[in-house]
């Protein structure tokens, strides 16, 4: 099989991506752009991409699977010239996974037991000890119950947080209030102390996090957002921090990564900035998952993680 694989990225993590997946796919001819030969071209019946340049998947007309090393492909999918007819797969990792859910443990206990308030008071030579809350007593609502928020909201709740979890269609999770519709995200705003968010980044979605919403969070709650910076209105934001109607964020993604050094989020008191790094594709598990959607495909057997294009995850 002829693969083309393609990202934007730095030299050395393209190859160590090459070395594993042609580990994985032993006897392959790979690219590493699109080969300029007409004949070669109709030869690529795989595309392996990591948000590729655009337009890089046009002019392969025998191309049969496009598999993103990424989970997200909000970015993918503003490509035009994406060919709409060949099956997009999405990454899911399970150590991508089981990171994502470490990241969201950190930031509820952190918040739940003021440890982001004590080290600042670091900082300020200030001995004061936070009230002690136990886990049951916060109540933490997961925004995407799917492959990131499932598990995040089960390896919460298995902590003895209170959880909630909303998700486009109705879910049903062990120990996990699921809520969905209009009415469902009301519900769970109003009540948690907490909010992750880990929906998708779709036409439905961006801006989610807008003035409205911060309005309809319980007051003094906390926002984690571990999915897409454009699901957030930062202006809205800070005015949600500064008028106390949020007492903090947690970001690890922002509308502009690297994040500018002129934006205040860096200085905000309240702000913890992470560097898009909750969870990342671990090439050693990835490449196993992509050769077992490579198996399929020559088995003609069904194609895991299949994005569903017209709603845009
Ligand atoms: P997924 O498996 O596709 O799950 C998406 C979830 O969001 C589903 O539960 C879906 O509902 C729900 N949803 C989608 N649109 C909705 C809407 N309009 N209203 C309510 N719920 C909606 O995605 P995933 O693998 O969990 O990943 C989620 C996102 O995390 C990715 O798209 C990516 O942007 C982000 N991510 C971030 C990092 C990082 O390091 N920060 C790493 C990986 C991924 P249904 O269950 O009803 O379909």
């Amino acid at each position: 099989m002829s693969i083309l694989l393609s990202g934007c990225w730095p030299a050395a993590e393209q190859q160590q991506w090459l070395r594993l997946l042609q580990e994985a796919l032993p006897g392959e001819q790979w690219w590493l752009a699109p080969p300029s030969d007409a004949s070669e071209a109709a030869q690529v019946e795989l595309a392996i991409v990591a948000n590729p340049e655009a337009g890089v998947l046009q002019g392969l007309p025998n191309l049969r699977l496009i598999q993103s090393l990424w989970a997200g492909v909000d970015r993918l999918m503003q490509d035009p010239t994406l060919p709409p007819e060949v099956p997009l797969a999405r990454m899911v990792d399970p150590a991508m996974n089981e990171a994502m859910v470490h990241t969201a443990l950190w930031a509820v206990l952190a918040l739940h037991r003021g440890f982001f308030e004590v080290q600042t008071q670091q900082h300020q030579g200030l001995w004061r000890q936070p009230q002690q809350l136990r886990a049951g007593e916060w109540r933490v609502l997961v925004l995407g119950l799917g492959e990131l928020g499932g598990r995040v909201a089960q390896g919460l709740a298995t902590q003895g947080y209170a959880v909630s979890g909303w998700s486009r269609r109705p879910a049903d999770l062990i120990d996990v209030q699921t809520l969905h519709g209009e009415a469902g995200l009301v519900q769970g705003l109003d009540a948690a102390d907490s909010v992750i968010n880990l929906l998708p980044l779709t036409e439905q979605t961006r801006d989610f996090f807008n003035a409205a919403r911060f309005a309809a969070m319980k007051r003094g709650a906390s926002l984690v957002n571990l999915a897409r910076g454009a699901h957030v209105v930062e202006e809205d934001l800070l005015a949600a921090l500064d008028s106390g109607q949020l007492s903090r964020a947690v970001l690890d993604v922002f509308r502009q990564e690297p994040l500018p050094s002129s934006n205040p989020f860096w200085r905000h008191p309240r702000v913890t900035v992470l560097p898009h790094c909750a969870a990342q594709t671990d090439a050693r598990s990835a490449a196993a998952v992509v050769r077992a959607n490579v198996l399929a495909l020559r088995a003609g057997q069904p194609l895991a993680h299949l994005v569903q294009r017209q709603q845009g995850y």
